[in-house]
């Protein structure tokens, strides 16, 4: 762009300096005046009747559309010098050189071929030395009320003023250029309309500048370039069109209905295309329709400017102290077109409120960017909703004393009843009660809390997430301490607010982290905090302080989680035989099938341990489904030692709802050609708790394939014999609780005497687990229990060791002795 400017004015001063030789000359006395005859010429020659100025410059009111006529003579004294005669070009009008020959006749200069050089940008006439006619006549008129200066003076100087203010108009276009291209690339690039729509102004205002001032002479023959000329209305359009823009992009926080802001965009477009087709069809728009565009744009524009929002009010001021100097303009312009004279040259001034404006745009783009720049930085820290500082800077915070290696207590709290606010009484209110309490908070905070604790400093309240809190103690400090600051906060919680008549009463879960004792790195501290909060609340106590264990296990629980999916692929899983007894005969009934996991990381995982996992996230299925199919066929190979064993399988409650499993049954039972009655599902008792005819359903659903049904666990629920029984079931396997400690307890004897008894009653098996000794096998035995299953006869095994067992077994003929040995 500066090398175009840079190129457009050497051209220029290489054209002038090539067509003229520069010549000094001392000024002396001019004779200026508007010649007679021409009854349109009164109004010019009222102004210059006879008038001889003495100076070396006149300044001549041009009327609206009538032809002033000058007659021009250079004085005798500078017959010697190259002279030039030059008439500023009233706005948007034109200059005629005429020369006097000798027989008086006029003749256009243009037709004369002799050269008016730049007759838009600077109209002018050049005497050569020693020319025998020393007088031109000049025909100035313009379409609206203006004023033109009229100077004769010595060619070099004139060389040197052209060349001057040639280059201020190339700078001024080529910085405007520059500024609007730059303004456009970065819209375009970043996506920003509001710099597409500044750009665009500042293109269309260069545009204007360079048509309106005939800046193109230096570039196209002058002819194109009057044309050019008539392209100022266009681009008068055109800047309106983006000025609009401009306000509705840059000015968005308004309460503007959207209709409306549409009409401003659609009114933008209308006068772009306006300007467009001024430009196709080359007409000049007519005076009243230019006022009414700029007034509908002015007043538009301060529609929107009065419709801003309180926090918007500094834009608002910079957007009209940005555009009061082009309405001063306009204002000037209209004042002088009514009253119809133009006395002052004011040229100049306007040149300098254009320039001003421009600066003034330029600052409020770069101010607001900057303040843009600013509120995204302060949003990047702050809770927009509670003002509160935020997540990133109560991080920033921690991190800083983590750097420092202070140590400091991260308290994390959460006022219960907040989401129950929103929903009752809205996003606004709750925003509002939150921002109204922790204002409160903060005070209270500060005033007790520095005092009872001795904590130096202003104490923040940060927004970690949407529901969650922090407070940052900073040093060392007591439990105590800790439990002084839990009463401030939540007495300020429990204190309320007033909401039109009710008034809101919150209480608060708080967890408790600190630095270095429970976390070393930042982002572990929060983490602590966090868990702490979300532990649930035993015994009314009001805190958490974070807890090592409990972590632990709930960050092992995720490892878990995540590892069992593998498992199955990897052949994880195995299943190990615990041996159940027939009491009265002494001979192997069956035995329990049960699932062992290694994880290769973690090692042995008890089933206890992972089976809750795998049901709630919903791994559950496919493990029982591979329980059931390797279980099945261990079974056909058992059956082929002893035929009458019966296999019990676990089942999750989870499982049972699941017709799969049932098909997998029939299935399987059908392609090993197993016993249905020889396979037990064992499920516990706390399943069977609740809609009993759907589960009832359920396990009719296994008995009619002939499958057998044991209850687990029984004892450890809530449910009676009475209710079981209602659902039917094939066996009761009273819980190792009763039966492992069934020689020193008198109540779980009667228990376990008592179960017996009623089971037998409803027809159904009994069988004990976790027999560990001898004395409990007989008096189990006395009772009449029908099978043992614990530690006493067998631990679990695995396959192999269990069929050496079963081996064995069967060939004592004794198997108590056999089991003591
Ligand atoms: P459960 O069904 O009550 O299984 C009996 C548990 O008691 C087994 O623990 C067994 O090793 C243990 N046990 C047996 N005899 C004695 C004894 O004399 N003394 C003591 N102290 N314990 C004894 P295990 O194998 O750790 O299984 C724990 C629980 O995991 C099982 O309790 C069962 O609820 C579940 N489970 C095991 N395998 C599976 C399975 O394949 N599927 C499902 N869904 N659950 C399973
Ligand atoms: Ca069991
Ligand atoms: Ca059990």
């Amino acid at each position: 762009m500066w090398l175009s400017v840079a190129r457009y004015a050497a051209l220029m001063l290489a054209t002038i300096y090539c067509v003229f030789t520069a010549a000094s000359v001392t000024l002396n006395q001019y004779t200026l005046k508007a010649i007679d005859g021409n009854p349109e010429i009164s109004v010019g020659y009222g102004a210059f009747s006879d008038a001889t100025f003495t100076a070396s410059k006149g300044t001549v009111s041009i009327p609206k559309g009538v032809d002033v006529w000058l007659r021009v003579q250079v004085p005798e004294s500078m017959l010697n010098s190259k002279v030039v005669v030059s008439i500023e070009r009233p706005s948007l009008g034109g200059v005629e050189f005429y020369l006097m020959a000798t027989d008086d006749s006029l003749y256009p200069v243009s037709e004369l071929n002799i050269s008016a050089a730049l007759p838009n940008l600077s109209p002018h006439f050049i005497f050569e030395p020693n020319t025998p006619s020393r007088v031109v006549f000049a025909k100035i008129s313009s379409p609206y009320v203006s004023t033109s200066e009229v100077e004769i003076i010595p060619y070099s100087n004139y060389v040197k003023t052209t060349n001057v203010r040639l280059f201020f108009m190339g700078v001024f276009f080529g910085v405007m250029c520059l500024i609007s291209i730059f303004m456009l690339s970065t819209g375009v690039i970043s996506k920003r309309t509001s710099l597409l729509a500044v750009g665009g102004y500042l293109l269309s205002l260069a545009l204007l500048y360079v048509a309106h001032k005939g800046l193109t002479d230096v570039v196209i023959s002058y002819q194109n370039s009057a044309n050019f000329m008539h392209f100022s209305d266009s681009f008068m359009c055109f800047s309106l069109g983006f000025c609009l823009l401009f306000f509705h992009y840059f000015l968005t926080q308004n309460r503007l209905a959207r209709k409306f802001k549409s009409g401003i965009k659609l009114i933008a477009g209308v006068y772009v295309l306006i300007g467009i087709a001024a430009a196709v069809a080359n007409v000049d728009l007519p005076f009243a329709m230019q006022s009414t565009m700029v007034i509908v744009a002015i007043v538009l524009s301060a529609i929107i400017l009065a419709s801003q929002d309180k926090s918007n009010a500094k834009e608002v001021y910079f957007c009209v102290a940005i555009w009061s100097p082009i309405v001063a303009v306009l204002i000037g312009f209209a004042a002088s077109q009514t009253i119809n004279s133009t006395t002052e040259h004011v040229s100049i001034v306007n040149d300098s409120l254009i320039a001003l404006h421009l600066i003034l745009l330029l600052l409020f783009v770069i101010w607001h960017d900057a303040e843009k720049r600013r509120i995204y930085i302060h949003y990047a820290q702050f809770d927009k909703e509670t003002a509160l500082p935020n997540k990133f800077a109560l991080f920033g915070a921690l991190a800083k004393l983590e750097e420092q290696n202070k140590p400091h207590t991260l308290l994390l709290f959460k006022p219960l009843i907040l989401p129950s606010i929103r929903l009752n009484f809205g996003l606004t209110f709750a925003n509002q009660h939150i921002s109204k309490l922790f204002k409160e908070v903060h005070e209270q905070i500060n005033t007790y809390g520095s005092a009872a604790v001795a904590n130096k400093g202003d104490t923040h309240i940060y927004r970690l997430e949407d529901q969650v809190f922090a407070i940052v103690l900073d040093g060392k400090i007591e439990v105590s301490q800790v439990e002084q600051y839990v009463c401030i906060l939540s007495s300020v919680f429990e204190e309320g607010v007033w909401y039109k008549d009710t008034k809101i009463v919150d209480s608060l879960d708080v967890g408790v982290a600190n630095y270095p004792m429970h976390a070393k790195t930042t982002e572990k501290l929060v983490q602590r905090a966090l868990q702490a909060l979300n532990t649930k609340t035993h015994n009314g106590q009001r805190w958490h302080l974070f807890d090592v264990e409990s972590s632990m296990s709930s960050e092992r629980q995720l490892k878990l989680t995540s590892f069992l999916k593998s498992a199955i692929e990897q052949e994880q899983f195995s299943l190990f035989f615990q041996p159940q007894v027939d009491l009265r005969t002494g001979r192997v009934f069956g035995s329990e099938v049960l699932i062992r996991w290694l994880q290769p990381d973690l090692g042995y995982i008890p089933p206890d341990e992972f089976i809750p996992i795998a049901e709630s996230s919903g791994q559950i299925y496919e493990i029982t489904e591979w329980v059931v199919e390797q279980a099945l066929k261990y079974q056909a190979q058992i059956t082929k030692q002893i035929p009458e064993h019966v296999i019990s399988i676990n089942v999750s409650g989870r499982d049972l709802s699941r017709r799969e499993l049932s098909v997998q049954l029939i299935t399987l039972i059908n392609e090993l050609s197993l016993a249905p009655s020889q396979i037990m599902i064992e499920i516990t008792e706390s399943v069977t708790i609740g809609n009993e005819t759907e589960l009832k359903g359920m396990l009719d659903d296994y008995r009619s394939i002939g499958v057998k049904v044991a209850i687990d666990d029984f004892g450890t629920g809530y449910s009676s014999l009475a209710y079981l029984s209602k659902l039917g079931f094939d066996e009761l396997k009273i819980d190792k609780s009763f039966v492992m400690d069934i020689e020193t307890s008198k109540s779980n004897q009667t228990i376990c005497k008592a179960t017996c008894d009623m089971a037998h009653s409803l027809g159904s098996k009994v069988v004990a687990e976790g027999v560990e000794d001898i004395n409990s096998y007989i008096r189990l035995q006395a009772y009449g229990c029908d099978y043992a299953q614990g530690y006493f006869i067998s631990r679990p095994l695995p396959f192999n060791e269990f069929l050496s067992w079963l081996e064995k077994v069967n060939s004592a003929s004794d198997i108590k002795s056999f089991l003591i040995r």
